[in-house]
């Protein structure tokens, strides 16, 4: 790779996958943002009329797949095809997932609903190839030991929400305003961006990065022996760290994946949403936290660089991520709490903005930081296996998520309910962060100096800047 052509001193590889994945995450959140509301709309209003509960199982199960996939997909990526046929084969497949969703319902008769489950199959199996490989690619572009790893992820975590941010304001406006088939549509089109991107430059600015199955590399770059020997003590140690820290992160996700389900379903019914006499769609609330990750993702990098070899590690930064999920659902229990029961009202919007910040603040400690361990401390070999555990667990919280979310039920009992659930999210994020805080010394233990480096290293950046 040419490492002089570089852009903020990233490779420019590194925007390109940022692109790529933005337009995945488009594509993706944009679905996502109208998916529980379609299922929701009645048949005369173009949707499935399915009850809340109903829906969010669906959901839940959906989100699930989408995140278990990519183990099989970071398998196949590094035995068979290679992290960048898997990105574009993936990324086909997603398209088609989505235009399948998009289909007229005239067009596909008494089978919409069986279109409709077609398209879900095909977006499970496209992101399965996709997600875990695009984001070892990210890694794939650093030397071990490289210090700017973890500002890489942030780069590239700023792509995926920068995505995320547009797809429901477009994608949301045209699906509840216009037609839900055509939002979907949107989401496809989106896809092909990205697609394209990968087609066009891939060639350019990744050069051979990806082309071949890792687990074909190593053996055919002389360390064949590393392949088969059995891992090291202090490398066992690493995978449990990743093990550990990946279960701990279903935690946060149960909380965090509330937003496509329940809390978008609470801001379609409970929030005042009138911005001068008009009222703005219920999915674009579902923008608001990748607004705060864009916003917020610089600062929380900045006070990290900052702090150099002071910053928290890892782990820790998990237990803050956990203790913002327990702030963050105060808002909502203050929110059902003023509401006192009566399903007329509607509270303001504020409870929900005060969530999602709180949530993206957590999100910043736990996501990209996640991102960036496992591609520093899993051993090759295992790279895109762990990345999908990682992923598996997210697939996990999802289901959680929307178990937990469908709780809400229907009719009066709704609000009461409402309490119950965000109280109970409130305690375990409270309870979990304690217990990791004090995990945290065993862990760091474990991960043998893995990003002490880093903290030298980038005390040393701060004295000579790039
Ligand atoms: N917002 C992140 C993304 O879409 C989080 C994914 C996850 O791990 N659950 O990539």
């Amino acid at each position: 790779m040419n490492q002089s052509s570089t852009i903020l001193g990233h490779p420019k590889g590194l925007f390109l996958l940022f692109g790529t994945e933005m337009w995945e995450r488009f594509s993706y959140y944009g679905m996502r943002a109208i998916l529980v509301l379609y299922l929701v709309a009645t048949v005369q209003n173009g949707g499935f009329g399915w009850t809340n509960a109903e829906a969010l199982s669906l959901y839940g199960w959906f989100t699930m797949a989408v995140y278990l996939t990519p183990v099989l997909g970071g398998w196949i990526a590094d035995n068979v095809l290679g992290q960048r046929k898997s990105i574009i084969i993936g990324g086909l497949l997603m398209a088609a997932g989505h235009f399948t969703l998009g289909t007229p319902h005239e067009l596909v008769g008494g089978n919409a609903e069986n279109a409709f489950y077609l398209g879900l199959v095909l977006l499970c199996c496209g992101n399965g190839l996709f997600k875990p490989n695009i984001s070892t690619l990210v890694g794939d572009l650093y030397e071990q030991g490289d210090v700017r790893r973890d500002s890489a992820f942030t780069i590239f975590y700023m792509g995926i929400n920068i995505g995320a941010f547009i797809a429901p304001l477009v994608i949301g406006y045209v699906g509840e305003k216009i037609d839900w088939q055509l939002g979907f549509v949107f989401a496809g089109v989106g896809m092909l961006i990205s697609v394209a991107m990968q087609l066009t430059l891939a060639k350019k600015y990744l050069g051979e990065i990806g082309v071949k199955p890792s687990a074909h590399g190593i053996a055919s770059t002389g360390e064949g022996a590393a392949k088969d020997k059995p891992l090291t003590a202090e490398e066992r140690d690493r995978v449990k760290v990743i093990v550990i820290m990946s279960i701990v992160s279903i935690v946060f996700w149960v909380g965090y994946e509330q937003a496509g389900g329940l809390l978008n379903i609470y801001a379609k019914d409970f929030t005042d949403r009138n911005i001068f006499g008009w009222e703005m769609p219920a999915s674009w609330l579902q923008a608001v936290s990748a607004f705060f990750v864009i916003a917020f993702a610089p600062i929380f990098a900045g006070i990290w660089t900052k702090l150099g070899d002071k910053q928290p590690p890892s782990p820790k930064k998990f237990a803050y991520s956990l203790l913002f999920v327990g702030v963050g659902f105060l808002f909502m229990v203050a929110a059902t709490l003023q509401q006192g029961g009566d399903l007329e009202a509607k509270v303001s919007v504020l409870y929900l903005i005060m969530t999602y910040l709180f949530l993206v603040f957590g999100e910043l400690c736990i996501s990209p930081i996640g991102l960036s361990l496992v591609s520093k401390l899993a051993p090759i070999k295992y790279l895109s296996l762990l990345m999908g555990v990682w992923f598996a667990c997210s697939a996990i919280a999802n289901k959680v998520a929307g178990v937990v979310g469908g709780f809400i039920g229907e009719g009066q009992e709704q609000i009461n309910n409402a309490f119950g659930i965000f109280a109970g999210l409130t305690v375990s994020g409270f309870v979990a962060g304690i217990v990791v805080f004090f995990m945290a010394d065993k862990l760091v233990d474990w991960m043998h100096g893995a990003e002490d480096t880093a903290h030298v290293e980038h005390s040393e950046l701060d004295q000579d800047p790039v």
